[in-house]
This record gives C-alpha cells, structure tokens and sequence, in this order.
C-alpha cells in the first residue's frame, strides 16, 4: 500500500474543496513560515465540481450581486445560519469569485433579480476557470480516489482508500450534502465527521420538488404560474413562499415549491397530514378582489364567470414582464374547486358564490404533501452542528486541525447563487485557517 505525508488534505473536489485549495494556496503566500507546505485535494470523480456543471440548470448560476451583508439576509433566511457564515462571506466575497472568473477569461451578467451568470450561460466555463485556477496553485490535485474511511491519532490523520493511504497533519473536509448523489455527493463526509466526534443534524430535503398525492391531473402537467404564494399547512402550522410555480407529473417545482420544500422538511412528517395551497393573488387581500368582482359584475353584467378570471391573470400580473399569473388552461380547474358553472354570468354570482370563488383563488388546494424528495433536491438541510464549528476560521471546536466547509454544514441557503457563494466563501476560510494554524505551530 502506498503511504504518502502532507501538511494540508482536502477531501471533496466540489467548490468548497476546490476554494479550500484555492485558499490556502493564497495564504502560503501571504503567511510566514508557511510556504513549503504541502496541500493536497483529493476527489472521487474524475474530474472537480460535478454539481456546478449541473447548476442553474447547465448555465450556473455562480453567486448573487449585491452587498455582503445584502446577500447574508435574503439567502440565508434562518439567522443562525447567516450569522455563522457572515465571517467566510467578508472574507471571501461576490465581488471575489467575479474577479477570479474574470481573470480567467469569463465574463458574467446579472439578471434584475440579482442572480448573476456567466455572459456564455455555460456552466463549464464556470468550473474550467476554477479548474485553470487550480492549476496555477502549489497544490497536489488527484482524481478518482474515493477516500473510505479517516481516522486521527496522536495528532495526525490517517485517510484510507482502496489502494492508499495519506497522512496529513490537518484535514479540510468538503465532501458536500447528500442530494444528487450521483455527482459524488453521498454523505461520506459526514459519517467521516461523526466518527471524529462531531454531532450531525439529520439531513433532511431543501430546495426540492415537492411530490404530491394525488398527483396532478394530466391536463395540469406542464403549466406554470407567476408570483403567486403556495402555502403549506399542517394543523394549527403554516408557511408560505413566494415565486413561480410549475406543476410536473408527481406534484409541484419551480422556484416558490423549492424554497417552500426547505420549510417543509423542518416540519414532522409523522405529526399530521401537509395540505398545500396556491395563492394566485398573494397581493390582493380578499376583500378588494370580492369589490372587485362586484364591479366587474356592475360593468359586464353578461360577461361569464370563465371570461373574468381569465382577464384576472392579467389584471394582477407582477413582475417586470407582467405574464399572466396562471394560464387559462387553469381556469376550468379554478372553477371545479370554486363549485360555480363556468358560464354563469357575473349578474348571477350569489354572494356564497364569491365567497366559493375568492377562495379556490386565495385556497386553492393542490393536495398532501407525499414525499420531499431528498436525492432530488438542489442542496440538502442538515449536516456538522455549526456550534460545533469556528465561524471565524470553520475549525473544528471538537477535534484540532479538523476543518469543515461547504454544504457537510448544517446551513440551507435559497435559490439565487447564494449556497455556491457559501461553499466558495467557507472553502476558502477553511483553507486560509488550516494554514495559518500550521504555520502558528
Ligand atoms: C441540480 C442542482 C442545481 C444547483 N444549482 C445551483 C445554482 O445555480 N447556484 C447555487 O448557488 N447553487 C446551486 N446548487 C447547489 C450547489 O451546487 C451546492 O450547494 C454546492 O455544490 C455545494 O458545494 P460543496 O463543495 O460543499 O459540495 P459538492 O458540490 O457536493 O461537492 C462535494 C465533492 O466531494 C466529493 N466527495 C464526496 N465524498 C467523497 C469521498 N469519500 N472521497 C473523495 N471525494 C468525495 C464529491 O464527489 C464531490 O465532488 C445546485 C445543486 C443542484 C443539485
């Protein structure tokens, strides 16, 4: 068995491995003392960053614009977890991954909501700059070796794989959640963490489709709707998101199910049944929509029930573009749960009826929640306690030389940019630190 000795092991080639890298190659030449150290990543694939190529839907959507602080209050909505990630935020920031890109020939665009892309929409431009990146660094870079098991003695750590073994006076492990993993990311880090004494939160599903039962009607699958609330409730529970909406073979995605699937997933799934909504008009209270069907009523007295909430989509359209907030392939759909015949004219409605109306268009009911589907998820929840980790510097508080970074950590992030930008931000911290203590020693 080959045995080979380093100061500094990575494990993980994601973007929390490769900015961990990044980082401490940085700070071997900034730090005194520091700069024979010997740094090492190591990756199972055969190549780094298989969830980036994957990203933003093959386009990447590599961070968020905007100000450090900005970006730790709208993508990390649990203040905890933006409190823990504020230090690596300022450490490393938005404006440093653009620059770092931009030195590598990739040029980027934001789009008004803030998400920001590179100017081709190719993911692999993203991850090639990384990898040229990394070539320029004094860092040892191998594929293809699954590390099996780590163990820590007398102040140093052992990593198993098949055929190796690597030594290493300081581990960075980066080995990401457990959602797709199909990309490398299957959760060994954690069961590295837990049997070197730290405490692991349960993984549970973030940013994923939400599978419902019974599952959409066919002649649902495939429609989308804007800005509209979907709301999730349980008991006397409820939480809601906002965004778009699109209704697939098993249930629900697009942006306002994936960020409500982070909620949902922090509930318990045995304490009661889950029922989700959909707010169409999230906006406009119920009482201005009742006035405004009354006028309608008073201005087409004739106009059929079906016609107006077919020029309601348009009339409470948001956004920039203003779309329709459902298609009208919806209406008769909207209309079976309001119990009103799709003809009746708007002189007819009864005051039940508007009342049966308002709510299929502020309630209408999707059904239960089946299943989150955890593998499917964008990230997942959970992972390394964060109390159980320096903020300041992502060092282990459990076991010294042990560092921690990237999605292995108990934070979940919203859609936007912002959970790449966490694995850069505490990869880097986490490589930077990992030095400094060595070079302190
Ligand atoms: C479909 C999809 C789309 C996404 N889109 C976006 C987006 O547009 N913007 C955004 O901000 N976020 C996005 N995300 C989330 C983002 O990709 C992750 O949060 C991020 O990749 C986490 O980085 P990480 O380095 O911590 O972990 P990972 O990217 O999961 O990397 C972990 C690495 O560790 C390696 N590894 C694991 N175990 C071992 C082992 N035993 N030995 C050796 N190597 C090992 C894995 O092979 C993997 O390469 C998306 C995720 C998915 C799944």
């Amino acid at each position: 068995m080959k045995k080979s000795v380093f100061d500094i092991i990575i494990v993980g080639g994601g973007p929390a491995g490769m900015f961990a890298a990044l980082g401490a190659d940085h700070a071997t030449k900034i730090v005194p003392n520091s700069r024979k150290l010997k740094v090492k990543l190591l990756e199972q694939n055969a190549r780094f960053g298989k969830k980036i190529l994957i990203s933003g839907g093959g386009k990447c959507n590599i961070t968020h614009r905007g100000e450090v602080q900005d970006l730790l209050t709208k993508g990390f909505l649990n203040q905890s977890h933006a409190r823990f990630l504020r230090p690596a935020f300022y450490e490393f920031t938005n404006q440093d991954v653009l620059s770092l890109l931009n030195k590598f020939g990739v040029s980027t665009y934001h789009r008004t909501d803030g998400c920001v892309f590179p100017t081709s929409n190719r993911s692999n431009d993203v991850l090639q700059a990384f990898e040229q990146a990394l070539q320029e660094t004094q860092c040892s870079l191998e594929f293809s070796q699954k590390i099996t098991g780590v163990k820590h003695y007398e102040g140093l750590f052992t990593l198993q794989t098949q055929t190796d073994q690597f030594i290493s006076r300081t581990l960075i492990l980066s080995t990401g959640g457990i959602s797709y993993p199909q990309t490398g990311s299957t959760g060994d880090g954690l069961k590295f963490a837990k049997h070197l004494g730290h405490n692991i939160q349960t993984p549970t599903a973030a940013l994923s489709s939400i599978f419902l039962s019974p599952v959409p009607k066919q002649a649902q699958v495939g429609l989308s709707c804007r800005y509209v609330s979907l709301l999730a409730q349980q008991g006397e529970k409820t939480v809601s998101r906002t965004g778009d909406l699109l209704f697939s073979h098993k249930g629900v995605t697009g942006p306002a199910a994936l960020s409500l699937s982070t909620d949902i997933g922090l509930l318990d799934p045995y304490a009661s049944v889950i029922e989700l909504y959909v707010d169409f008009f999230p906006a406009i209270h119920r009482e201005a929509l009742d006035a405004e069907i009354c006028h309608q009523a008073l201005k087409s007295p004739h106009l059929q029930i079906k016609s107006l909430l077919k020029t309601f989509s348009y009339i409470y359209a948001q956004g920039q573009t203003r779309e329709p907030v459902y298609p009208q392939r919806l209406v008769d759909h909207i209309l079976k749960q309001s119990k009103i015949e799709p003809k009746k004219p708007l002189n007819q409605l009864t005051k039940s009826d508007r009342h049966q109306l308002i709510n299929a268009l502020k309630l209408f009911r999707l059904g239960k929640v089946k299943s989150l589907p955890l593998e499917q998820g964008e990230i997942s929840a959970g992972g390394v306690r964060l109390n159980e980790v320096n903020p300041k510097t992502m060092a282990s508080r459990i076991l010294n030389g042990l560092y921690l970074c990237g999605e292995l950590l108990d934070y979940a992030g919203e859609i936007g940019g912002y959970n790449l930008q966490a694995a850069y931000s505490t990869g880097w911290l986490a490589g930077k630190s990992a030095v400094k203590f060595l070079s302190e020693k």
